[in-house]
């Protein structure tokens, strides 16, 4: 078994809407970046990467590349989860934290691990999404951004044959 670790961050600006694991999210802002900047699936995409021993999504999906521009980052998750079966690996699980000052997070969460579990192909009893604010400090707590961290553990499709 393989295990893999993600971490990304964007910063809020008014005016964009908000999506986090696939799922529009009701808020006074949204997230900065080239794709539709869900930090959630930019974490999990490389800590399944890292599993595979891949390189990283700035690596695949470079921000210089018009065509990523504003795409839908469950359609960037799936090329990786095709990037993961020509190595054949299969997912065991994923767990994710945000970390968030605001918005509340928790009401989304099911939908989330519908759209993931989807994706990957593992149940949702599989895929853990937690959230947790950064107790007012740094620039979690002044809420200027949201990061989230990932982890995921993959493992052969064969077992190598004993010799
Ligand atoms: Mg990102």
């Amino acid at each position: 078994m393989y295990i893999g670790l993600g971490y990304d961050v964007h910063r809020f600006k008014k005016g964009l809407p908000l999506i986090l694991g696939g799922v529009q999210i009701e808020h006074k802002e949204g997230l900065l970046g080239h794709s539709d900047a869900d930090v959630l699936i930019h974490a999990l995409m490389d800590a399944l990467l890292g599993a595979a021993g891949l390189p990283d999504i700035g690596h695949h999906f470079p921000d210089t590349d018009l065509q990523y521009r504003n795409i839908s980052s469950l359609l960037l998750l799936k090329e990786v989860m095709e990037m993961l079966e020509r190595e054949r690996l299969l997912v065991r699980n994923v767990d994710i934290t945000l970390l968030a000052e605001r918005p509340i997070i928790r009401p989304y969460i099911d939908r989330m691990k519908e759209n993931l579990s989807k994706i990957i192909g593992i149940p949702p009893a599989r895929i853990g999404i937690k959230a947790t604010t950064n107790e007012k400090m740094g620039f979690i707590g002044r809420g200027e951004g949201i990061a989230a961290m990932a982890v995921s553990s993959v493992e052969p499709k064969e077992q190598p044959r004993k010799r």
